[in-house]
């Protein structure tokens, strides 16, 4: 490849092309509109979109399209050509200010729990500025919001836009009680980790579970799994390393920073880590990733799974999301300073963050939920459902040592007095990594670990960012009114610490012991499933938070639950079908076929040798034609199951009751299936198994 400063972001219309190719107060009124809001006025729409899309074409760009990322789903997009006829017959390439700034999708098949039906048939597109366009596939992506003509947002970017916004305001009044009158913004950088499984295209297409869910339904155990961890961290096969070679090219072209790329913990599993950004914009290019992931595994004979559990038993993937609030100076809120009142100010957003998430651990948890992640989260694997924050122990002895004005025992003793003394310094290195702690301080930002590695990190992003938003609201009101600053600040942060250490947990997350204590001692919130997750969204603590904020209208939270849930219930009835289908139309004749072998076999060889016992023929066909009964009556058990759940009209029943009878019917029968597979003959077995798929790359 080419020299990689000269094509990173080639394909984005980025700052540096903005500013060679529009005049210079083209340019100047741009960067207003990206850097403070301003409105953008229509003769510089059309100034810029003329540029856009002589650039665009100059690339090879024929179409432009609107990107958004709907409710569910990944993203999505309406191409439309440039082209225009000219009055000479020919035609001309075109694109108006107004194609930019406004769409008009007919989107009405889009997920968007009613609000469209309510409200008005279509919905519109507008224009991020603050977001860069990019061509993929011959066409320019402009990065869009998705909008109800009520003003509703039906998208997910709207809502992350409207609680930066809120987070930003928040933080800006804490620092000035600081003395800080120069910061204008302040804004949450987000790093994304993506985990995902790479297998042969080849096997992939043998599997109707894989093509119709993107997980395996079915699949016995192979007899080598991840148990050597001879995986993590290993040689990257020659196949897997020109795959990633391919996506850091593509990725680079579209001016995302992906960095480090490695082997994870199951076999075929791997990561790919970029470098932080501000959250819209990587929320942007995850979403980007996920999809250029996909198609560059296609051009390698490969398919990318996203899926939270393609493989049970095996390790699930998930995605972390590294959160930081960094001012437009640059400067860290979460990295703890070199002076007194720089470490006051850091406990102060140190404390907004462990009350932010103990007051709403249930907002993050469900910001998570979905069909997939259920098998990650609360299924004995990293990390639990139980929201908890790790800080390591030096970090939790200082906020110890100030709840109890007790001198903090580290290096050197200090009484911890705020504002007055130095914070002891943390080496960072000692902030272990917890591997095992769903919200981890790793030195400088939160790693939150919960998220799904087919989710977008958006609804992540508006809860933790609305609810540190909402926090320092409650903070910056006691301090703006406060007499004495310093006492009210050491007040406010003793009683933060004390009311809300509950949530800190340096232990293993993994263990039993901690579940139980987290529940039954601590009072923190286990919400095992999406169906019992969801409904929280609308608690009034939560809706009264997030509406206050000016996030989401009520009738957007409803929107979102209602839609979650139905993708939910969509989403498992798909598999149960299709779990329906394989075992009625594959396992059962593949077993029956392998009987009749080997009966007839049985039938040579005593017609050989007469009396001959013939002992494995005749076990086998004995227990595969019980377990063939078996998987008959589970099956039929299933189909039932479908039925009776499918008769609830309302979404919140119908998932609870999805979740009650359709999933354990689900278990059932893969069991039986699986137990099938260990005494069928390979050539017999219908699909490829966990051992081809894991190891067959
Ligand atoms: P770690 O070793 O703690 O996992 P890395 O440097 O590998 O740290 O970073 C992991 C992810 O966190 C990367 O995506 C990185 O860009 C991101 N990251 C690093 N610093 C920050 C920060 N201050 N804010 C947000 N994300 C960050
Ligand atoms: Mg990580």
């Amino acid at each position: 490849m080419a020299n990689i400063p000269e094509y990173f972001g080639s394909l984005v219309f980025d700052d540096r092309v903005m500013r060679s190719v529009l005049p210079a107060d083209v340019y100047a009124s741009m960067r207003e509109t990206i850097d403070e809001g301003k409105e953008l006025d229509i003769s510089v729409a059309n100034a810029v979109a003329g540029a856009m899309k002589d650039w665009a074409v100059e690339k090879g760009a024929t179409h432009f399209t609107h990107w958004f990322q709907p409710l569910t789903g990944i993203t999505a997009e309406k191409h439309e050509s440039f082209i225009s006829p000219s009055p000479d017959g020919g035609v001309i390439m075109e694109f108006s200010g107004k194609e930019l700034i406004k769409g008009e999708p007919d989107a009405s098949s889009f997920p968007n729990g009613g609000l469209r039906a309510t409200f008005e048939a279509r919905g519109y597109t507008a224009w991020d500025p603050t977001s860069y366009a990019f061509i993929k596939d011959r066409t320019l992506c402009i990065p869009t919001a998705f909008c109800s003509y009520g003003g509703h947002a039906l998208d997910k970017k709207t809502p992350l836009l409207r609680s930066m916004e809120a987070l930003s305001e928040q933080a800006v009044r804490i620092l000035r009680l600081f003395g800080n009158t120069a910061v204008k913004r302040v804004r949450p950088n987000v790093g994304a980790e993506q985990e995902y499984f790479l297998i042969s295209r080849e096997d992939y297409v043998k599997r109707e579970d894989l093509r119709f869910t993107g997980r395996t339904l079915f699949g016995a155990r192979p007899p080598k799994g991840q148990e050597l961890d001879d995986h993590y961290f290993g040689v990257i096969k020659p196949k897997v390393a020109e795959f990633m070679r391919d996506l850091d090219g593509e990725l680079w072209k579209l001016g995302i920073l992906a960095k480090t790329e490695h082997n994870e913990v199951a076999p075929s599993q791997h990561e790919l880590a970029s470098i932080y950004a501000t959250a819209n914009i990587t929320t942007d290019d995850n979403q980007l990733t996920m999809e250029v992931m996909q198609k560059i595994a296609a051009r390698h004979g490969l398919v990318c799974l996203l899926h939270e559990k393609p493989f049970a038993g095996v390790n699930g993937s998930g995605k972390h999301n590294n959160w930081s609030l960094a001012t437009d100076e640059g400067q860290n809120l979460l990295a703890p300073g070199d002076t007194p009142y720089e470490n006051a100010q850091f406990l102060v957003f140190l404390c907004s963050v462990i009350k932010a998430v103990d007051d709403y651990q249930d907002l993050l948890r469900l910001a998570v939920a979905t069909a997939g992640n259920d098998h990650r989260l609360g299924a004995n694997e990293a990390p639990p459902a139980v929201v908890s924050i790790f800080l390591g122990d030096e970090l939790t002895a200082v906020l110890d040592a100030i709840e109890s004005d007790t001198p903090y025992l580290g290096a050197e003793k200090t009484q911890m007095k705020l504002g007055v003394d130095v914070l002891p310094k943390f080496n960072r290195d000692t902030t272990d990594r917890n591997r095992t702690s769903p919200f981890a301080y790793t030195g400088n930002k939160f790693e939150f670990r919960m998220v799904g590695s087919s989710d977008s990190i958006a609804c992540t992003n508006i809860m933790l960012n609305s609810a540190v938003a909402h926090t320092l609201r409650g903070f910056a009101d006691r301090l703006e009114a406060a007499d004495d600053f310093e006492d009210e600040l050491h007040g406010m942060i003793r009683e933060t610490i004390k009311a809300h250490k509950r949530i800190i947990f340096n232990g293993n997350g993994y263990d039993d012991a901690w579940i139980h204590e987290a529940t039954e001692k601590r009072g923190l919130s286990n919400l095992r499933t999406t169906a019992d997750a969801m409904p929280h969204l609308l608690d009034p603590k939560n809706a009264d938070m997030l509406t206050s904020e000016s996030v989401y209208t009520p009738e957007e939270l409803r929107a979102r639950c209602e839609a979650n849930l139905e993708n939910y219930c969509k989403t498992i009835t798909i598999e149960a079908n299709t779990m329906v289908d394989m075992a009625a139309t594959q396992i059962i004749p593949a077993v029956s076929g392998f009987c009749s072998e080997l009966a007839e076999t049985a039938a040579k060889k005593r017609a050989l040798i007469p009396g001959l016992a013939c002992r494995y023929e005749t076990d086998t066909v004995s227990r595969l034609s019980d377990l063939t009964d078996e998987i008959g009556i589970r099956l039929a058990a299933l189909e039932e199951a479908l039925l009776s759940a499918a008769v609830s009209e309302d979404v919140f029943e119908a998932s609870s009751r999805i979740r009650d009878l359709i999933l354990p019917a689900m278990c059932e029968l893969r069991v039986a299936c699986d137990q099938a597979e260990t005494l069928t003959a390979k050539k017999w077995w219908p699909f490829p198994t966990y051992g081809d798929l894991l190891f067959g790359v």
